[in-house]
């Protein structure tokens, strides 16, 4: 351990030396100084995990308005080796478990395996690559220790969200409708749930329409329970494919869709007081979902959607696919594929309660990848071992993230 935390201390020289001949942030540059020892990597607001690192691990960078932590500050605290890639635009951080890749000029990243949103572009300053505060307190640590998690409610109860009907039929596909696809996967994921020994409640049975804010408050009413939303994706661009996930957005920070350098968006629009769990209840269901169907990763995403707003409950939105793109909506109209998706839905609602009941960390996509090479193992002997190796992850590249109106709701 000590002489993996000694070679984090190079990776500032590797960064430095990475980042000689490129371009840097156009970042107010500000004085980089100690924090007091109050400080903590953590949205004002809301107090970090405890323990909380001592002060003194941080050297909390200020470049405008906006505290940051260096890229080699994050790995000496968490005990990450890093390595910068040829382009010098992208970092690596990692401990054989735990991965992180951040990327300059970008909010894009990859944390255990799959793509992230931060709030902020990461930026760099006197040869170093800085990351939010705001972004490592609120999407950073949970994914690094999930176990820090504090004092989450017992899960007893999921409140399941279809989203839309009645005269809303939502996106529509050559086969049908997001109303439609979205209540069968609510009827299949309830029984899948009910035999995992959770009670579920749900916000429509059948074809009505629910204003959001109903929804919402059907939700407050239960105890020791969480919300999934579910819906089904589209929009103008018809080759837009994929899962996303969203929770709510942190206290002062801008949504995903929004433009991060957009002021508007900074002000100090109401967190929740679940946040935290909220977030670790979307990557435990993310890293079901891509773990366990191919379909293209489009990211854990933040939004202030009315039904992610206004629920009081750990809460998620999850979007299974665009019902505008050939693919995904074939896919989206097999019964078959849908009840694999509740499946893969189920399972990490399970993972998240093991998570907030018994401090199990969730797990990663790799994990479900190895488990599924794992069960080919079991049922064809005969395979030559070659044939085992889980399938490779996706490749990440860049996406466009402008999918849709950031003020228009799912
Ligand atoms: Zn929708």
């Amino acid at each position: 351990m000590i002489a993996m935390r000694l070679r984090a201390f190079f990776i500032a020289g590797a960064i430095s030396a990475a980042l000689a001949s490129a371009s840097f942030a156009k970042s107010s540059k500000g004085k980089t100084s100690a924090k007091p020892a109050s400080a903590r990597p953590a949205a004002a607001a809301t107090p970090a995990p405890k323990p909380t690192p001592a002060p003194s691990d941080w050297q909390v960078i200020k470049v405008g308005p906006r505290d940051y932590l260096s890229a080699d500050n994050i790995a000496k605290f968490y005990g990450l080796l890093g390595n910068v890639d040829s382009t010098g635009k992208s970092v690596v951080l990692n401990d054989g478990r735990n991965q992180l890749q951040i990327t300059l000029n970008s909010r894009e990243a990859v944390v255990n395996g799959v793509r992230n949103w931060l709030c902020f572009p990461v930026i760099a300053q006197d040869g170093k690559f800085l990351v939010s505060r705001i972004d490592l307190a609120k999407t950073i640590e949970p994914q690094l220790r999930p176990q820090m998690l504090q004092q989450p409610g017992r899960v007893q109860t999921i409140v399941l969200d279809p989203g839309h009907g009645g005269f809303d039929k939502g996106a529509l596909s050559a086969f049908g409708s997001e109303k439609e696809y979205a209540l069968d996967v609510a009827r299949r994921l309830r029984s899948l749930l009910v035999a995992k020994g959770f009670k579920v409640v749900m916000t429509r049975e059948n074809d009505v329409f629910l204003p959001l804010d109903l929804r919402a408050r059907i939700a407050n009413a239960t105890r020791d329970s969480i919300f999934v939303s579910l819906h089904f994706n589209a929009t103008s661009n018809r080759e837009a494919t994929g899962f996303e996930i969203f929770s709510l957005t942190p206290r002062g920070a801008p949504s995903t869709a929004d433009d991060a350098l957009a002021l508007h968006f900074l002000n100090m629009q109401a967190g929740s007081a679940v946040d935290a769990e909220s977030f670790e209840l979307s990557t435990a269901v993310y890293h079901s979902i891509v773990g366990h169907l191919p379909e293209f990763d489009r990211g854990i995403k933040r939004a202030r959607f009315a039904v992610l707003r206004q629920t009081k409950i750990p809460a998620i939105l999850v979007e299974g696919g665009f019902l505008t793109e050939t693919g995904d909506s074939k896919h989206v109209a097999d019964p078959a594929w849908r009840t694999k998706y509740a499946e893969a839905i189920c399972t990490g609602i399970e993972n998240y309660r093991n998570l907030a009941e018994k401090k199990q960390r969730p797990m990663l996509v790799a994990d479900y990848r190895a488990q599924a090479a794992g069960e080919i193992t079991v049922v064809d002997l005969a395979q030559p071992p070659s044939s085992l190796e889980p399938s490779p992850a996706p490749a990440v590249v860049p996406v466009s993230n402008t999918k849709q109106d950031p003020n228009q709701e799912p």
